[in-house]
């Protein structure tokens, strides 16, 4: 087993400092996210080098929709986390549910794997599809590695991560899609068994060293005012009002039944958020406009999207009809 960074050792066991959960563990306990375990006054990480998902992906499925636009992703997850969603999507991976489906991997084996599948495409690896900040020790190991070897790095999350343990990653980061699953507390702590504070922390800290997206799922009757979305607009932009925000439509999953998001809601709360944002996007709703990417100074198309599909329509790196240079980052 693979000890666990960021804990104590208390008198009765340990005390783990990754997430802001600082669960207190002892006598073989396993944390809120199920992959850390106490034994014998140690804290193992129990899902090192347990891979449970291996796929490559394009980079709009993360949905990374400013970063190396048309490019393909190696994308690896594991099993745990540590918010508890009763909408997830992922659960069974969250959960634990697919244990019989892993392979073990180690860092190294990442690496060469990526070497192999090197070509003008593939820009790196994204550690995605349950909650990598869980998956930590790995994700660092495996990070410096893909650096090392000239590829991109990046993270699908949750952003329930202290801020420590952030930074000691960020360096070894190049782009992030963080979830803000709502902009209210009473929403984290009775859907998700998390707060929001900790998630606006991270964002605010990776968006100083990384490129970052946000992706808010609107869940009908739960997270869907137009204040609410408003003011997490708000907040987005005194960040960086050119942070993409992809608002993603929920369907049943999991513990929850309410009925899909409305489109026209959907197409509303994106219209509230543009008040505040250069980019904001559907996803989840096939055949939407607001899929594509238009210059924040004139309006005009600069990227379509069909599917995961993108076509560049820029003059070199700028807008070809003002000449304002475009946000996307590709190279
Ligand atoms: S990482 Fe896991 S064990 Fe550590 S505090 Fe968070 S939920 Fe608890």
């Amino acid at each position: 087993m693979h000890e666990a960074l960021f804990y104590e050792k208390k008198e009765n066991g340990v005390h783990c400092h990754l997430c802001p959960h600082h669960c207190r563990l002892q006598s073989g306990e396993t944390g809120l996210c199920g992959v850390r375990r106490e034994e014998s006054g140690r804290l193992y990480a129990l899902n090192y080098g347990v891979c449970a998902a291996m796929a490559t992906d394009p980079i709009e499925k993360k949905p990374l929709y400013h970063f190396f636009p048309g490019s393909d992703i190696f994308s690896i997850g594991t099993v745990g986390c540590n918010l508890d969603c009763g909408f997830c999507q992922n659960w069974q991976l969250a959960r634990g549910h697919r244990q019989g489906e892993n392979v073990p991997i180690v860092p190294d084996r990442i690496a060469a794997m990526l070497e192999k599948q090197k070509g003008p495409h593939n820009i790196g690896v994204a550690y995605t599809y349950s909650e990598p900040g869980m998956w930590y020790e790995f994700v660092s190991d495996t990070a410096r590695l893909v650096r090392d070897k000239g590829f991109k790095n990046v993270l699908v999350t949750n952003g329930y991560l202290n801020i420590e343990p952030l930074k000691k990653l960020l360096p070894f980061l190049d782009a992030l899609n963080i979830d803000v699953k709502a902009f209210s507390d009473e929403y984290y702590r009775q859907n998700c068994r998390g707060r929001l504070d900790p998630v606006l922390r991270y964002v605010e800290t990776a968006a100083r060293e990384a490129h970052v997206e946000l992706t808010y799922l609107v869940v009908p009757t739960l997270n869907d005012s137009r204040e609410e979305v408003r003011s997490f607009a708000a907040w987005v932009a005194a960040i960086n009002p050119s942070i993409p925000v992809h608002f993603s439509r929920y369907y049943p999953q999991h513990r929850f039944t309410l009925p899909s998001t409305p489109v026209e809601l959907m197409a509303e709360l994106s219209k509230t958020a543009r008040e505040h944002l250069h980019y904001v996007y559907i996803g989840n709703v096939p055949g939407s406009d607001s899929a594509h990417t238009y210059c924040p100074a004139c309006g005009k198309a600069q990227a379509g999207r069909d599917g995961y599909r993108t076509r560049l329509l820029l003059c070199g790196d700028s807008c070809a009809n003002c000449g304002r240079k475009s946000d996307f980052i590709m190279n």
